[in-house]
């Protein structure tokens, strides 16, 4: 019991040995979850000590002892330690990076964070905790949910709560807390973007008035992330309520697991440790001896498959909870026999004045930010693109630039064609800012709101907006993705969807599920509030089945055929996958490399690896970039030739190529 085995924060896949210092030098003996400081060449460094053994492979004398424990925060928990193991192995990062990046930032410093005072009750304060103020009955539904769930409090079960958009999951979710903490244990709930969603965090103040809640996302200065994080990892805290990477603090009496969302793709991260926290989160779940559950209106495939195969419990919200709010009507304008002029179908512009006139708010959603997609000369064909991407400019109409939406880059609209000499250049294509130019047009009239990146680029801006729009400040919106989550716009009644079949008949056999989810929470916008709601598709494919299934309300069909469409050609969740990305000033070098490792271990016989192709957008920000798949439908088989791969790249991988491992890959742009 002398050795102790310190994950640092290097970029080595390997743990690092110190000695126990003598017996009088430490108050304690370290001991696993404890962060130390140790030397590490000439300077001090913060590590978290994973394991105590007896002996090391190097030799004694060459040992250092740690200099000291640092007792500012809470000792991490066993739990914590196994949750860090799992997520290094599986997705194949060091696992120094893991903790470390798991940590806020304050306690990755070898400085003693400064003493904070226990905050005193007040003279009078009712200091009982978890006193839950309901604001509405559960209906028969959310009982039942709150029941089955209730039921299984105390042990590891997995469900999917699958509620139809305003169905009201997040009333279960509040009853099912309540019981939580009355049992002296902490809820930990999940939310795709956090940022969007305060509505959530009020409704959790307002029903738990005494509770301390701690919240925790990326946009968080570094001293509110630590003590949020602080106050869960003491279990001072009941709630957890935060974006993926709340599934990644010590929760010492965790007793319910929440992943709202649960499909949504931010949860998945995109650098570094590529984690899903929705699987973090099952995992959490599991090793806790907790109930986990993944709320959603068109769950993630996955998800749908586990409740399939038995391992997942489903539970249905069939209706909308606010009585006589009913789902919205869908109906598909055929662009065959109603072409759209500037974007918009007659159907579309005679349902947007009917709104008008009766005074309710319409919403058009387009997918796609700026003013035009392409700016090209009609008589050579130039367009123009972006000098380090494989990607077309986009045209803002504010400030009159072309911007690239991979790299960043910018520059001025051409006078004239650059190849010749056209003065007459034209956008193709619209997007948000271009849609609201016509709407301006078409109802100069009307009040109309803009809400997309561009137009809430600061925090604050967003939720003004949307604020605003609440208060009927606008009459029509214009909207990407980001005004469908999770937002509730009382005098919504119609939205237009335009521009749906771009994904259609998208190469990525996960572009079906994401417009089906894209499009069903777009629609559950509307008509939240016993109004009735009606949501218009512009498209040309109206027969196309994803659509008919939309119309229905219907995703459990569309699920099974997408599932039965999935099985067929052999992809996830059929099978796992992982992808091998290489990035380099010339593809050659990427190109080589992929093919290089892919000879370099024979692989196991049920893993199948494909050869290595350049990405669709192939040059991102001046690097070239590909990569290869790996297949199978052995778990072990495929984490065990990952093992094998990363222990070779760590170890030494070209210095000219920047290379990553994605396992579950769910982007291959
Ligand atoms: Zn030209
Ligand atoms: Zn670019």
């Amino acid at each position: 019991m002398s050795v102790l085995r310190v994950a640092l924060e290097v970029p080595l896949a390997t743990l690092f040995d110190y000695l126990q210092p003598p017996p009088d030098a430490l108050p304690a003996p370290a001991q696993p979850g404890d962060r130390v400081v140790v030397p590490f060449g000439r300077r001090e460094r913060v590590g978290i000590v994973m394991e105590c053994v007896l002996a090391s492979s190097i030799p004694h004398e060459r040992l250092k002892p740690i200099v000291r424990v640092l007792e500012d925060a809470p000792r991490l928990p066993p739990d914590w330690l196994e949750l860090m193991r799992f997520l290094a192995s599986y997705y194949q990062r060091p696992l120094g990076e893991t903790v470390a990046g798991s940590l806020p930032s304050r306690l990755r410093s070898v400085k003693t964070l400064p003493r904070r005072k226990p905050r005193a009750p007040s003279a009078g304060e009712d200091t009982s905790r978890a006193r839950f103020v309901s604001s509405n009955e559960p209906n028969p539904a959310q009982a039942d949910a709150v029941k089955r769930i209730g039921a299984a409090l105390g042990g590891f079960k997995p469900f999917l709560l699958h509620g139809v958009t305003g169905s009201g999951k997040t009333e279960v979710y509040l009853h099912l807390v309540a019981r939580v903490l009355e049992r002296g244990g902490q809820a930990l709930v999940m939310v795709p973007e956090i940022g969007l969603t305060p509505q959530l965090e009020a409704r959790f103040r307002h029903a738990f008035p005494r509770e301390n809640i701690a919240i925790l996302h990326s946009a968080l200065q570094a001293g509110a992330r630590t003590h949020a994080w602080l106050d869960a990892a003491r279990g001072d805290a009941g709630i957890v309520l935060g974006t993926r990477l709340a599934a990644l603090t010590p929760l010492p009496r965790l007793g319910l697991v929440v992943v709202d969302e649960e499909h949504d793709t931010s949860f998945k991260q995109q650098e570094g440790l590529r984690y899903s926290g929705r699987d973090a989160a099952v995992f959490r779940a599991k090793v806790a001896g907790c109930p986990v559950v993944l709320g959603s209106a068109t769950p993630a495939l996955e998800t749908w498959h586990n409740c399939r195969a038995g391992r997942y419990e489903r539970i249905d919200l069939p209706e909308r909870a606010v009585p006589g709010a009913m789902l919205p009507r869908v109906r598909l304008v055929d662009l065959r026999t109603d072409p759209a002029a500037h974007g918009f179908a007659g159907a579309s512009v005679a349902a947007i004045r009917g709104r008008l006139a009766r005074g309710e708010q319409s919403l058009v959603f387009i997918n796609r930010r700026g003013y035009s997609p392409v700016l090209a000369c009609e008589a050579c064909g130039w367009a123009a693109g972006c000098e380090r991407c494989t990607a077309n400019l986009v045209l803002h109409a504010v400030g009159k630039r072309l911007r690239c939406h991979h790299c960043g880059w910018e520059e001025r609209i051409p006078r004239a064609c650059p190849t010749c000499g056209n003065p007459d250049l034209r956008p193709v294509g619209r997007g948000t800012q271009r849609v609201q130019e016509t709407l301006a047009d078409l109802f100069p009239e009307a009040r109309i709101a803009r809400i997309d990146r561009d137009s809430a680029r600061r925090r604050g801006e967003l939720q003004q907006a949307l604020e605003g729009i609440r208060r009927g400040e606008a009459d029509l919106l214009v909207g990407t993705q980001l005004l469908a989550k999770g937002h509730d716009f009382p005098g919504l009644t119609l939205v237009c969807v335009l521009g749906a079949d771009q994904s259609l008949f998208s190469t990525d056999y996960r572009a079906a599920e994401r417009l089906f989810a894209t499009l069903a929470q777009v629609a559950g916008r509307c008509g939240r509030r016993g109004q009735e709601g009606e949501v218009l598709v512009q498209t040309k494919f109206p027969q196309h089945p994803l659509f008919g299934a939309l119309v229905r309300h219907d995703y459990s069909s569309f699920a099974e055929a997408q599932l039965a469409d999935r099985e067929g050609a052999g992809f996830p969740p059929f099978v796992h996958e992982a992808a091998l990305r290489a990035e380099a000033k010339q593809l050659e070098v990427s190109m080589d490399f992929l093919r290089e490792v892919a000879a370099s271990v024979s692989p196991p016989g049920d893993v199948r690896i494909y050869d290595p192709v350049p990405h669709v957008i192939t040059r991102r920000a001046g690097y070239e970039r590909a990569q290869l798949l790996v297949q199978s439908r052995s778990r072990p088989a495929l984490q065990s030739l990952l093992a094998s791969w990363s222990e070779r790249l760590f170890a030494g991988a070209p210095r000219n190529v920047r290379w990553h491992l994605d396992v579950d890959p769910i982007e291959f742009d």
